[in-house]
């Protein structure tokens, strides 16, 4: 069975899946997005990830021409009609077909486009064995610039800092924020355990509010783990006792080396397994 695409109210085979040359999206990055995963055919999440998209599209003033509730179907039945268990899910609105300037106003129809698929994820080994990753140059993008908290269409920032983690060996790289902080990795939020507590960077260090995120600091509480939304330093990376990422993707990910050095014990620690287990079971529950 081919792929089938939803495109603006129609599910379509992928092949015929298109958009016009002159789509602002494509000329320039102009629109929003988000990456669900489904378990056993059921989207995790699926209505924090919608309210995230809506506040990305608010955010750059693309009216969505459906409501959330509309969007929720959408998504359901193209997860429906192409079969998908576990998946990976990607919706996106772009401003739609305009002129080959800039002016927002002259694109007349936004696309909602989703696209169910498989998910390729991270080898096993490398939940088991723990990432190496390291710090990127390139800056993640300054708030004041262009708000990490918008999950745009143009993730070159994200790209660049992506290729100097590539360039060094590493699937990952971390990016520090304009006052030279911790902020995330190209794809992925972080934390650190140190003494037993969970730290992580707040919203305003210019992060994107990842939903796996608040799903960690959530079964965290739950254990009366502590957790801290603080300010950190690539010093507090490096003295860190464990460090993890978290993704829709990726889910819960042990990062056992960064910037070459060794991260706690250089092996997964107790605090990442078990969030990463909690993680898993009630992804899947
Ligand atoms: N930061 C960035 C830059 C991302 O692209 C993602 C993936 N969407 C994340 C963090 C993780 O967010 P989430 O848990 O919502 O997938």
């Amino acid at each position: 069975m081919s792929r089938q695409v939803y495109i603006n109210g129609k599910l379509i085979p992928a092949e015929q899946a298109t958009v016009s040359v002159f789509d602002h999206g494509l000329l320039y990055g102009d629109g929003v997005f988000e990456g669900l995963r489904s378990y056993a055919g059921k989207v995790f999440r699926l209505e924090q990830h919608v309210r995230r998209l809506y506040e990305s599209a608010q955010a750059i003033c693309l009216d969505i021409p459906l409501s959330q509730a509309e969007m929720y179907q959408a998504i359901d039945e193209t997860v429906a009609a192409n079969g998908i268990d576990d998946g990976y899910i990607r919706a996106l609105v772009t401003r739609g077909a305009g002129t080959l300037g800039l002016d927002p106003n002259r694109c007349s129809n936004p696309q909602v486009i989703i696209i169910a698929d498989t998910i390729a994820l991270y080898p096993d080994e490398l939940y088991e064995k723990g990432l190496e990753i390291v710090t990127a140059s390139v800056i993640r993008n300054h708030p004041a610039a262009l708000s990490p908290r918008i999950k745009s269409l143009n993730y070159l920032n994200n790209i660049l800092a992506k290729l100097e983690g590539l360039q060094a060996g590493c699937i990952e790289a971390l990016m520090l924020n304009h006052k030279g902080e911790v902020a995330e990795c190209t794809g992925d939020n972080i934390f650190l355990v140190r003494d037993g507590a969970l730290l992580t960077p707040p919203l305003d260090a210019g992060i994107l509010g990842g939903i796996t995120r608040e799903a960690v600091i959530e079964l965290a509480r739950s254990v009366d783990i502590e957790v801290l939304k603080v300010a950190l330093t690539k010093h507090d990376v490096y003295v860190a006792d464990e460090c993890f990422l978290t993704g829709t993707a990726a889910e819960v990910i042990p990062v056992v080396k960064v910037d070459q050095r060794t991260i706690g014990t250089g092996k997964p620690g107790p605090v990442t397994l078990d969030l990463k287990e909690r993680f898993h079971e009630m992804a899947r529950a």
